[in-house]
């Protein structure tokens, strides 16, 4: 068996013991006969699949019976309409703070079906290279959004963002979701698609607070309301119920280290590879502030284009893959997610000086 190191940012590397599990139990899960993808989501074995995948995660992230969790289709991408949709209604305004692409993107379509949005707060005025250290709220908000890790610039908030009591804070955390520990009770709703740091693509992680269904939400279709799939505790109709079975894996994977664990791991990760930015001479260029540097997507460029293919072309004869920044911004992105093995950024930090050595 060969396993290379796999920078992608998504979908993304997964814990080999994981993957193994799920190998051992694909044609015959656990004596049943069958595999998980064959099985009836309203069967008893796959229900226990279900529950318990929706309480490793109230574990991790804290929360109690007035928080429910869902699972549901449309990638992280359906959640920009979805939050507006049940959470904004006409007379309040939705707050915004624009960090990156995908954060821009979630403030975009509340306005493009046709909800009030106000920018809170932006970094484009420096491409996104940093996070706005204050923000403004409009009159009569609805809620605060923000995206903790900037998948595409490489910047992350390492703390929970301290909002007003009575301010309701929403949050996409897609690509630093349970990097470390956070408090689910500070949020109204999270949301996190799958793909980036909790199993394969297919599913999303929506974690909400109940009450918040009895305020809004007024005769949306069916399927776009929170409340349906709250109803039915995320089954009212199929759910992505083989990827959840992973994730309810990858959850307990994480439960077993502790989210401590799991920060500290991360951080060290990550240095191997800052460390290889900031001993460089200015060979390699971070492209964010230091104090905002993302653990998750950590973002650099070299003195040209031609070294950037170059350096990506030689990590992928070494077996370092997806290595190549986003379309949007060119230049190198490591994505070092909780399941990327730490000798993956380390044999990464250590081709990057040799590489230097070579092409300096
Ligand atoms: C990847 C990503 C998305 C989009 O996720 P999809 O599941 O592809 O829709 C949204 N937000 C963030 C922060 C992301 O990293």
């Amino acid at each position: 068996m060969k396993r290379i190191h796999n920078f992608s940012a998504g979908p993304a590397v997964l814990p080999l013991e994981v993957l193994q599990e799920v190998q051992q139990d694909l044609v015959d899960y656990k004596g049943k006969g069958l595999s998980v993808m064959e099985m009836s989501h309203r069967s008893k074995d796959y229900q226990e699949i279900f529950d318990d995948a929706t309480a490793t995660m109230k574990r991790l992230l804290n929360v109690g019976d007035d928080y429910a969790v869902l699972f549901l289709g449309g990638g992280a991408s359906s959640q920009f309409y979805m939050l507006p949709l049940n959470l904004l209604p006409d007379d309040k305004i939705g707050n915004y703070i624009n960090t990156g692409e995908w954060a821009g993107k979630a403030y975009k379509e509340a306005i493009k079906i046709g909800k009030k949005a106000h920018l809170a707060a932006t970094s484009e005025d420096k491409k996104f290279s940093y996070l706005p250290k204050t923000f403004t709220i409009s009159e009569n908000p609805a809620y605060l959004h923000y995206t903790t890790n900037n998948t595409i610039y490489g910047t992350e908030y390492h703390k929970d963002l301290e909002v007003p009591k009575d301010l309701l804070l929403v949050s996409d955390m897609s690509s630093d979701f349970l990097s470390r520990p956070i408090d689910g009770n500070k949020y109204g709703l999270i949301y996190a698609g799958a793909q980036k740091n909790i199993g394969p693509a297919g599913a999303t992680a929506v974690i909400l607070r109940r009450d918040l269904m009895d305020k809004f939400n007024k005769n949306l279709p069916t399927m776009m309301s929170y409340k349906t799939h709250i109803d039915k505790d995320s089954m009212f109709n199929t759910p992505p119920a083989f990827p959840v079975y992973v994730i309810g894996l990858v959850l307990k994977w994480i439960e077993k280290q502790g989210l401590e664990k799991v920060l500290l791991n991360n951080q060290k990760k990550a240095a191997y590879i800052y460390d290889a930015i900031d001993n460089s001479n200015g060979y390699y260029k971070g492209t964010v502030e230091k104090e905002d540097r993302s653990l998750m997507n950590i973002t650099f460029r070299l003195p040209s284009e031609e070294l950037e293919e170059k350096f990506i072309g030689e990590a992928k004869k070494l077996d370092m893959i997806g290595l190549k920044g986003h379309r949007s911004v060119g230049g190198c992105r490591a994505s070092t997610y909780n399941s990327l093995p730490i000798e993956a950024t380390k044999d990464l930090g250590e081709f990057m000086v040799d590489f230097q050595k070579r092409n300096g």
